[in-house]
């Protein structure tokens, strides 16, 4: 699923094969297989539940699987944790010490040296708008300041791969788009990036390549563009002023603004369009539309509560 040709060539950052994980009677995570390329942003999405924190755990070392491998940066987790950065899902800092010395602590921890560490942290403050706050304690910052300054202490030690457990949490638009744009910019200097986030338009504006996991399980895995464009068909969009009932082959309306938007199962848009005009329906507009990944992530996850 989901794989190119040029793949076989690409190096992976990290590689998960047939994962699977259990906490007493509930299968957290459940024979799961994915590879994150070097340099791409790879998005882990899935409901509340998925498995994806676990996952990533899983790939920090924090736990171990009950079956199946991951490979990060081509070892075994744990081997190579001076190279990954890690952004937690349970935030959490020294909150008596003063935010250029943690980012320096947390840099050397990681091998960097005292003036490197140094170096890196104040760039960093400065990239994130919290120059002016170096010097004081971690309590003293707003949660959206504490949280941009785990980002930082995430990376300050130049990760080549970074592993962010929804790196949007809490912050405020202006902040988020700040950080969409460090993210990019940390893609165009060669890393990796993982992250899991909710937000649909933030994932689609940032990922190259997603999966999608549900109960567990891989349930939509490859470029986020190809996903796309096989969901495209899959929606339309129509104006009329009929009341149009109940139509064959649409699984899922919409309606908004006087818009309906019909989710497709098994017709097509023509043989949709064909339908309308034989039950002499007016149509105002009918467009065949591309389906945002809300839609597509709702559907797939839906499809399978039914299966
Ligand atoms: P969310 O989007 O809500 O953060 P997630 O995709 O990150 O969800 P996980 O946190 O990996 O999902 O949880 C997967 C499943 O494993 C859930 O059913 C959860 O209740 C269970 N689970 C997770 N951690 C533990 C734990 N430490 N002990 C027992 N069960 C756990």
């Amino acid at each position: 699923m989901g794989r190119d040709l040029t793949d076989a060539h690409r190096r992976a950052s990290l590689e998960v094969h047939g994962l699977v994980k259990r906490y007493g009677d509930v299968v957290a995570v459940d024979d799961l297989s994915f590879t994150v390329f070097e340099g791409e942003i790879f998005g882990l999405l899935g409901p509340n539940g998925a498995g994806k924190t676990t996952t990533i755990r899983i790939a920090m070392d924090i736990f171990k699987p009950d079956r199946g491998q991951v490979s990060v940066l081509g070892h075994p987790p744990g081997v190579a944790q001076d190279r990954v950065g890690y952004l937690p899902e349970e935030r959490g800092l020294y909150p008596d010490l003063k935010a250029l010395e943690l980012l320096v602590y947390l840099a050397e921890l990681k091998g960097l040296s005292r003036a490197r560490a140094r170096e890196n942290s104040l760039v960093w403050l400065e990239r994130v708008g919290l120059a002016e706050w170096a010097t004081h304690k971690v309590k003293a910052l707003s949660r959206g300041m504490q949280q941009k300054l785990q980002f930082v202490a995430s990376l300050v030690h130049d990760p080549e791969l970074l592993i962010l457990d929804e790196p949007f949490q809490g912050l405020d638009p202006v902040n988020v788009e700040l950080l969409k744009g460090l993210i990019r910019a940390l893609q165009a200097e060669g890393r990796t990036i993982v992250l899991s986030a909710h937000q649909m338009n933030l994932v689609e504006a940032l990922c190259d390549r997603i999966v999608l996991i549900n109960r567990g399980r891989a349930v939509l895995y490859g470029r986020l563009d190809e996903i796309k464009r096989r969901y495209a068909s899959r929606s339309v969009r129509l104006r009329t002023p009929a009341v149009v009932g109940d139509l064959p082959g649409v699984v899922d309306v919409r309606r908004r603004d006087g818009m309906l938007t019909l989710t497709l199962g098994d017709i097509t848009p023509q043989e949709l369009l064909r339908v309308l005009v034989d039950r002499g329906i007016p149509i105002e507009s009918f467009e065949v539309a591309s389906m945002p990944l809300e839609e597509i992530f709702i559907n797939v996850v839906r499809g399978e509560e039914h299966a």
